[in-house]
């Protein structure tokens, strides 16, 4: 218990500081690495069925900014009532009825954490981030709400062969953000959420689907994405080329694209990278002879109508070729020079969200801030508390469950982080005009993703 509660405020630490305005993509440099991707895999249901991994759950109405729930439940079931209005039943006791809007069910404690999404007839799925239950209409609709980092983590190795070199999974890791940040309004039109979870968009299955190398591969690209002209580039790729790209013309007509040309996959004398790539999917890189990199790499176009093709080509041939990649992974290029030989002329630069952070601003005096009370329904009763615990906490607020929890169950040696915790969280609170807290943690936060699932 005590580990997970000095984790529990950990959590409180870095909870409330996401604006989700900012998804109207003024400047995609500036897009906000909390994503809402719509399950559309799970579908409509009349009932959901959620499952925190730590036994703790933090209910948030998204729709009246107010906390609603905030404590332990092993599930919580959604179940829709009549049009545009459902209910939440906690551990099969707790009743929360007529509800309507969106409620953001984030699960608390202990990372990694995760929540466990059930519907009827279907395997269930867990995925990092928070849940957003939507009524629409005569059905319930679920939204991962989730950290782009975290979400590529499950992309990534849904998209690339698993046991790729570390440049061709971080080549894929940029390749499919860039197409995350590209596309990141393609829904928005007639949904609350950014991009859906089937191949439309890219294919996310949530958590059972990271491996070790994927996760490194994100980390080590965080924010990075590819530009042309100062737009996120159409990263493109399939499978296998065939020997010979082809440019994006050629393949589905249109203009042409400066950065999609057709080239040989390889280097004229050499082996073709996509053969080396088919060989390492095979066999051990160290049982293979390679060729040595060359410093400089060239990229010659041939002429644009060409379809031309030495082997047998898996896919559209437009863009990266993900043998050719693993190929020049093995052979000793980098993720860079690996994007730049599929995609060249083309930038690669990093999101703001990525970037260090400028210094933080110098902390008021106290007694000068006024701290505009949040309406928060208790889920714990504040007499359970002890007096001498809450004597030490001089804040102007009403503190929510989690807070209460927090100080009720930290130990003595805990209590200055646990003040401190609550001092910036009602700093951050007032910080924010449009509600205080979109979703209660980030994970990608660097103090979590230490301990995550890597
Ligand atoms: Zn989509
Ligand atoms: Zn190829």
């Amino acid at each position: 218990m005590t580990s997970l509660h000095k984790k529990v405020i950990l959590l409180l630490i870095i909870s409330a500081s996401f604006c989700m305005s900012a998804f109207a993509q003024k400047n995609y440099l500036d897009i906000d690495r909390l994503i809402r991707v719509g399950l559309k895999s799970t579908g409509k249901h009349k009932k959901f069925q959620l499952e925190p991994s730590n036994g703790y759950l933090e209910i948030f109405d998204n729709t009246n900014k107010k906390a609603v729930y905030t404590g332990k439940a092993s599930y919580a079931v959604i179940t829709y009532v009549r049009k545009g209005t459902y209910k939440i039943t906690i551990d099969g006791k707790k009743n929360f009825l007529n509800l309507s809007g969106e409620m953001l069910f984030s699960p608390i404690g202990k990372p990694p954490n995760f929540m466990k999404v059930k519907v009827a007839k279907r395997k269930s799925r867990s995925y990092r981030g928070s849940i957003a239950i939507v009524s629409e209409s005569s059905f319930l609709f679920a939204i991962n709400q989730i950290d782009m980092e975290d979400y590529l983590k499950s992309v990534v190795p849904s998209e690339i062969f698993n046991r790729a070199p570390a440049p061709a999974m971080e080549a894929q890791a940029i390749a499919a953000r860039t197409y995350a940040v590209r596309n990141i309004t393609r829904h928005r039109k007639n949904s609350s959420y950014d991009l859906c979870d089937t191949v439309h968009c890219q294919a996310y299955t949530g958590i059972v689907k990271e491996i070790k190398a994927a996760t490194s591969a994100v980390k080590n690209t965080e924010g990075k994405v590819l530009t042309f002209a100062d737009v996120p580039a159409n990263t493109v790729y399939h499978s296998n080329c065939g020997g010979i790209l082809i440019c994006s013309t050629a393949a589905w007509g249109g203009k042409e694209i400066p950065y999609l040309v057709s080239h040989r996959d390889g280097i004229k004398g050499q082996e073709l990278f996509c053969n080396v790539g088919t060989k390492i999917k095979k066999k051990k890189i160290s049982d293979l002879k390679l060729q040595k990199p060359v410093s400089k790499l060239i990229v010659r176009s041939y002429p644009k109508t060409t379809k031309k093709r030495y082997h047998k080509n898996f896919g559209h041939r437009v863009g990266m070729c993900q043998d050719g990649a693993i190929g020049m992974g093995a052979i000793g290029y980098s993720s860079r020079q690996i994007l730049g030989f599929y995609y060249p002329g083309t930038r690669l630069v990093t999101l703001n969200y990525a970037r260090p952070k400028k210094a933080p601003v110098p902390e008021q005096k106290p007694g000068k801030r006024v701290i505009k009370p949040e309406p928060i329904i208790l889920a714990m009763k504040p007499d359970k508390l002890k007096d001498e615990n809450l004597s030490e906490i001089k804040l102007e607020f009403p503190l929510n469950p989690t807070q209460l929890n927090a100080i009720e169950s930290s130990q003595k040696s805990d209590k200055k982080s646990v003040i401190r915790t609550l001092k910036e969280v009602s700093e951050s609170r007032e910080s924010k005009k449009a509600g205080f807290r979109k979703v209660f943690w980030n994970p990608s936060q660097p103090d979590i993703s230490k301990i995550s699932t890597n």
